[in-house]
């Protein structure tokens, strides 16, 4: 890195002269210094040094992280079923957030735990009120696409305080729900970065 940094561009016949090493030997450090970004390579110009520190190589790295490769499976609940049972559903597939569809399994609100237990101090018998009534409907629902950056998402929970995001393919019916990406997927990718997953 030194000799490049002071040399570059400089050819890896050059850089192996120096340290007397042969040009073979030096292939796979110049090929991880390459991979990881320190270092460019042009053919027939030789190395040059990026001048990007490991911070910045690491932002880079999370700019292209993308949701469909940290996404869940989503799970949803129809807009007629009772807020008992989206809350045995709840309990049941072991989730914080349940998305709401209709007949046609096209997104029509967003489910989460607060808004189960508010409906639930209420006064109302749970089996008769259908989730529609309680949901965050649309076009109130804050959604992503499989391709839309892990950092876009992480960006739109901040901002509306919330855990989780349907991801979703748009239809000429509406919006089908494809996955889901929550607060999890995203630490999950976090100490993926951490460990060079
Ligand atoms: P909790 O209410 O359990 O803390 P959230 O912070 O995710 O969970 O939800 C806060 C409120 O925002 C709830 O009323 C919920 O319906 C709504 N909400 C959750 N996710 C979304 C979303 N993706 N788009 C719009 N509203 C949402």
């Amino acid at each position: 890195m030194q000799i490049v940094k002071e040399q570059g561009p400089i050819t890896g016949e050059h850089i192996a002269d120096q340290l007397n090493l042969t040009r073979a030997t030096l292939r796979p450090d110049l090929a991880i210094l390459t991979m990881a970004g320190y270092l460019d390579a042009r053919p027939r110009v030789g190395y040059f040094y990026t001048g990007k520190s490991s911070t910045q190589l690491l932002a880079d790295h999370i700019h292209k992280l993308y949701v469909k490769d940290y996404q869940s499976i989503p799970v949803v609940v129809n807009e007629n079923v009772s807020v008992y049972d989206a809350i045995c559903t709840m309990f049941l597939e072991d989730v914080g957030t349940l998305f709401v569809v209709d007949e046609k399994a096209i997104l029509t609100g967003v489910l989460s735990r607060k808004d189960l237990l508010r409906a639930s101090i209420g006064k109302q018998e749970l089996t008769q009120v259908p989730v529609h009534i309680i949901m965050t409907r649309m076009p109130n629902i804050t959604w992503c696409q499989k391709e839309d950056t892990l950092l876009d998402v992480a960006y739109r929970l901040i901002e509306k305080q919330i855990d989780a995001l349907p991801v979703i393919k748009e239809t000429e019916n509406g919006f089908e729900v494809i996955g889901r990406i929550t607060k999890t997927n995203i630490t999950k990718a976090f100490v993926a970065l951490a460990n060079n997953d």
